[in-house]
């Protein structure tokens, strides 16, 4: 499970009244809070905007310092996390990576393209860059190419004439490519949305999904078929029968799989010997493919509890598929910030403390909860499901059986957190907060409120609870596409729960003399963001996303059933005004009961009539009222960040001496640089 930043970024105020012009220039005025002692305290987090995307500069301030080793097997799972790198684009449609070279190869060509055209291409191209395709990632709905067919064609001919070689389909001509493709870039109708989960009545939740892990199949059809390789792989109608194209060396992905493998096997002399295992058992999973040996790879990896160095690396959110069941690919290179990692490995040490006072049925609590492993990490880098949008908190593996014999491992991204911190404009807070009080509370306690919960959200939320005795099937398979909103839901609940528990204080994970305000920051920030995500969804009445989905669940349902929160309209403009914290709390604990009761029961109707009572339908006037809001600040809706890059020194004798570490600050340049496209740019 992913903690997403882009559903949070509200919760933050950061402090100063920064605004960003429409350039998006923007100096960092704040002092890195990373506390490392390399890092500079002024330096450029927000490098431009396109369009309601921020793009961020992410630094890894700690790698400079690890010792020779540790840098060589980061480089070379760095390489693994790029040889990957396509296989999610893919994944999120059939014509992307097709889509890509054209407009990559425009961009890196430039000369004599019409200029008004080129910028409009440049801006497209950076979207897609961001989102790994032609969907928005928040909106899951696909932006398009603001050209003619015609402006588009001619842009492709100058970008010819000056070097760009356009990759077309055997006996194809580039007109017809284009053709071909043109419906992706320029009809609205098209494939408009990439995961539909509630397409309305008599629609299939798969053929109005546009993505790619499935092709002609309906969930109708799926009655009675027998899914081997439910995750890893892509579903297919062929010849009226069903068919699954696995994800593996010799299967789809192919190419990239084996380039993968080929970086891992490098990486393994230089990995401690548990995280060797997890590395080798990660293999022999993408050699064969079968799940016996992801759930062997599963293992492995919980059992590498301390290795300075980590990577994820594989097929493992389901967000992207509609059903819940596919894995998007994804990769992450990190190593642990130690001097970070105090406070939630004592979340992670008092685990059974709160599993024992978790507000739901008893019988669903755990006896004994094993082996959570939590750090604080900064991330090298992030491909797929997992950048350039990252998330900030992840907590895997996602097999609930796994999770409840072997324990899990959490991570909190803090370079991550740091960059938003440092680039993310403040002036929301005061926009929607009811009051002055509220809107300093939201300066003064709103980051590090965030970041409790986000710890408490992986730590303590995702890692806590059991099935109900007897239970035949996973909750995935049972609640399906209400399942990871539900469970995201419930991890929130828990870290709201728990934020006023005198445990935290007395634990020393916050001060106990500001504890009461670090709660109700927190609530307001969680009660105000119920009504300015909505901003976010600019387009129908319904949310997809399932974080997003689960914090308007979790309003609505206070709203409903407590009397904590008011919704107030002062001067034409409305306001979600959190009132009481102790009725907030109570009602809270109410809800986790319900949740827990749905998750442990695996009870599909009950999700469902929680989230579509509260979670999923919005009033377009209350939405169109805060975007005008919104829109008056020019704040960005979400980030895509610039990875660190890696260059290695070999020595004489072909071994690697030394890695360095530097920051290129220009997306395209990095995004270009990963397509291995050669530019006249
Ligand atoms: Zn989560």
């Amino acid at each position: 499970m992913a903690f997403r930043r882009f559903a949070l970024i509200l919760l933050v105020a950061a402090t100063g009244a920064r605004c960003s012009g429409p350039s998006g220039e923007q100096p960092a005025s704040r002092v890195a809070t990373n506390g490392a002692a390399t890092a500079p305290t002024e330096r450029k987090y927000l490098l431009e905007r396109v369009d309601d995307a921020a793009v961020v500069q992410l630094y890894a301030d700690g790698f400079s310092s690890l010792p020779v080793r540790e840098k060589t097997l980061i480089w070379h799972l760095y390489q693994a996390a790029l040889a990957g790198r396509d296989i999610y684009i893919d994944q999120k449609h059939r014509d992307a990576l097709e889509m890509r070279s054209v407009i990559e190869q425009i961009v890196a060509h430039p000369e004599g393209v019409d200029p008004a055209a080129l910028r409009e291409i440049q801006r497209y191209t950076k979207l897609f860059w961001i989102n790994n395709g032609p969907y928005n990632n928040l909106t899951a709905r696909k932006f398009l190419l603001m050209l003619t067919p015609q402006q588009l064609s001619a842009a492709v001919k100058a970008a010819s004439s000056a070097g760009a070689t356009f990759a077309t389909r055997p006996g194809e001509s580039v007109d017809q490519m284009l053709g071909r493709l043109g419906p992706m870039f320029f009809d609205a109708n098209v494939d408009p949305i990439v995961t539909n989960k509630t397409p309305g009545p008599g629609k299939d939740i798969l053929t109005a999904s546009a993505n790619n892990l499935y092709s002609g199949v309906a969930m109708s059809e799926l009655k009675g078929f027998n899914e081997r390789y439910g995750l890893n792989s892509r579903l297919v109608k062929k010849d009226g029968r069903l068919v699954e194209e696995v994800y593996k060396i010799d299967g789809r992905y192919a190419a990239q799989i084996g380039a993968i493998v080929k970086h891992l096997e490098a990486a393994i002399p230089f990995a401690s010997d548990t995280m060797a295992a997890a590395l080798r058992a990660l293999i022999q999973w993408y050699r064969t493919g079968e799940d016996a040996d992801r759930a062997k790879y599963d293992i492995a990896w919980v059992a590498d509890k301390n290795s300075p160095v980590d990577t994820i690396n594989g097929f493992i959110e389901v967000y992207m598929d509609a059903r819940g069941i596919k894995g998007s690919w994804e990769a992450l290179v990190f190593y642990v910030n130690q001097e970070k990692t105090g406070r939630i490995r004592t979340l992670a040490d008092n685990a059974q403390w709160f599993e024992d006072r978790m507000p739901w049925n008893p019988a669903y609590r755990k006896p004994k909860a094993t082996g959570i492993v939590a750090n604080a990490i900064d991330v090298v880098v992030e491909t797929g499901d997992s950048g350039p949008v990252t998330p900030v908190g992840i907590n895997l593996p996602n097999d609930q059986k796994i999770r409840e014999q072997y324990g899990s491992k959490s991570i909190s991204l803090t370079n991550v957190r740091d960059a938003y911190d440092n680039s993310t404009p403040s002036s929301m807070t005061s926009e929607f907060a009811w009051s002055p009080e509220e809107t300093a509370r939201g300066e003064k306690f709103g980051p590090l409120a965030a970041e409790l919960l986000t710890d408490m959200h992986e730590v303590i939320g995702h890692a806590s609870g059991r099935q109900k005795d007897g239970l035949s099937g996973t909750p995935q398979e049972l609640i399906k596409e209400y399942f990871s909103a539900l469970e995201e839901g419930r991890a929130d609940l828990i870290a709201l729960y728990f934020l006023p528990d005198p445990k935290l204080a007395e634990l020393g994970i916050l001060p106990a003399a500001d504890q009461d305000a670090i709660v109700r920051a927190e609530y307001e920030a969680y009660t105000r963001n119920a009504l300015v995500q909505l901003r976010r969804v600019r387009e129908g009445t319904q949310i997809e996303e399932d974080h997003m989905r689960n914090r308007q669940m979790v309003i609505r349902w206070l709203m409903a059933n407590t009397k904590a929160i008011e919704e107030r309209t002062r001067d034409g403009k409305r306001y979600l005004v959190m009132v009481d914290p102790v009725a907030f709390r109570e009602g809270v604990g109410r809800l986790l009961a319900e949740v827990q009761r749905i998750k442990s029961e695996g009870d599909a109707a009950g999700a469902a009539k929680l989230f579509d009572s509260y979670g999923i339908h919005f009033d377009p006037k209350v939405r169109d009222e805060v975007v005008k809001r919104v829109d008056a600040l020019n704040l960005p809706s979400y980030t895509g960040f610039v990875m660190p890059k890696l260059t290695p020194m070999v020595g004489v004798d072909g071994k690697i001496t030394d890695v360095t570490i530097s920051y290129p600050m220009d997306l395209t340049k990095q995004m270009l640089e990963y397509s291995g496209v050669a530019g006249s740019r």
